[in-house]
């Protein structure tokens, strides 16, 4: 149920700050995703950096999609929420032994390996294991995604996968290794990409890195093309879905498979990101000489976005009415640091103490951010569900 549609007085009954989550909204994006990959043959695994709150695990792995770890936590979170261990793959340039041994050990799908190093290091632990590895090859495809710099990372000097430059002595280093399988190419070029271009410039980069090791003998089972599709922070209403027929068509038509080819794709803001936002409340309301303030009991503690990267988060005040007065004002966190601000110049609604705030399209990179900075409280959410209609 969308938030506006909840009884005002019902919401102001549970404790803010928490984490709102539209779990309709999230059951019709994750349904027409679905619809739309398997409609081309396509795979699907979630990204699970972006949201691992239990229910919205349960929604995604009920739909059976597959999940893409960074962590051997979250390799561990997906196997205890019921996604099976021959559709969780486990990415990330810094995998330590431990968590190494443990998805070898599940008998994961496949690693997402980013180093030569690291897949000598795999191909020994699998070894001392007696366990075999499936890998897929991060290649840095030196795409600019066109967004912001902390979250670009398909440019040669990034420090994710393996440079272009090491490509031919990673493949010798392949045939070397005695208990890893090459089974795919991986590519991510970044995240809250809206420009299809963007894609299909990947995929012009995925059919020449395919073909380059197809010519030297190497059969490419798998194309992961990784996530990033990105969604509409301005318009939560009006876009509550990103398109994902045009995303998926796009590789549809531009990216060159065989026919026993798979391509994988690991969405995590697309799917996640419209079903959330954050409820907080007023605390105080501050008029200096030429700014206003809202301070609000939620700050960079429950969403880092806009102290981490400038992110634009639409800000509403609950229960306005279209003819009130307006007022631009700067709306800000407790937390003792400038960047505790989730906006400046916001036009909204006079507002005052207990007036209740929602921070839209928090559903990704929110809640799993969350910090006990300043000892603040565990972060708290509701479901919609928990709710009946005004
Ligand atoms: C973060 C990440 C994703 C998910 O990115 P979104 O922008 O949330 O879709 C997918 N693949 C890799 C390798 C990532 O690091």
């Amino acid at each position: 149920m969308q938030i506006h549609q909840i009884n005002l007085d019902r919401l102001k009954e549970f404790e803010t700050p928490f984490y709102y989550y539209d779990m309709e909204l999230l059951h019709r994006t994750l349904a027409a995703a679905k619809v739309a990959a398997d409609k081309r043959g396509f795979h699907i695994h979630y990204a699970l950096k972006a949201n691992f709150n239990d229910r919205i695990l349960q929604a995604i792995q009920s739909l059976g999609f597959g999940a893409d770890c960074v962590s051997g936590n979250e390799v561990q979170k997906s196997l205890d929420m019921g996604f099976p261990a021959g559709q969780i793959t486990f990415a990330g340039v810094g995998k330590s032994d431990k968590e190494i041994k443990l998805a070898l050990k599940e008998q994961i799908f496949a690693f997402n390996v980013e180093s030569i190093e690291e897949l000598q290091v795999i191909d020994t632990l699998a070894g001392e294991l007696g366990e075999r590895a499936n890998v897929s090859l991060r290649i840095n495809p030196n795409v600019d995604a066109h967004t912001h710099h902390y979250i670009t990372t398909g440019l040669d000097e990034n420090k994710f996968g393996v440079p272009n430059s090491e490509l031919e002595q990673a493949a010798s280093v392949l045939r070397e290794c005695q208990h890893v399988d090459l089974v795919g190419l991986h590519f991510h070029v970044g995240s809250q990409i809206t420009d299809m271009n963007v894609f299909k410039s990947l995929c012009v980069k995925v059919n020449e890195w395919k073909n380059w090791f197809e010519e030297r003998g190497t059969q490419i089972k798998i194309l992961n093309v990784g996530g990033g599709l990105g969604v509409d922070y301005h318009h939560p209403d009006t876009q509550p879905m990103p398109d994902f027929e045009a995303y998926f068509d796009v590789f549809d038509k531009f990216l060159e498979r065989n026919g026993q080819q798979e391509v994988h794709f690991e969405l995590g803001r697309a799917l996640v990101a419209q079903a959330g936002s954050l409820v907080s409340r007023v605390l105080y309301s501050k008029s200096g000489v030429k700014k206003n303030f809202l301070i609000l009991d939620a700050g960079m503690t429950e969403l880092m976005r806009p102290a981490l990267y400038q992110a634009f988060h639409k800000i509403e005040r609950l229960g306005s009415h279209a003819d009130a007065e307006e007022l631009n004002y700067d709306v800000v966190g407790p937390i003792c640091e400038s960047s505790d601000c989730f906006g400046k110049e916001v036009p909204l609604p006079v507002s005052k103490r207990g007036d209740l705030i929602a921070i839209r399209t928090a559903g990704a990179y929110g809640e799993v951010m969350a910090s006990r900075y300043n000892l603040r409280e565990e972060i708290r959410y509701v479901y919609s569900d928990a709710f009946q209609l005004v």
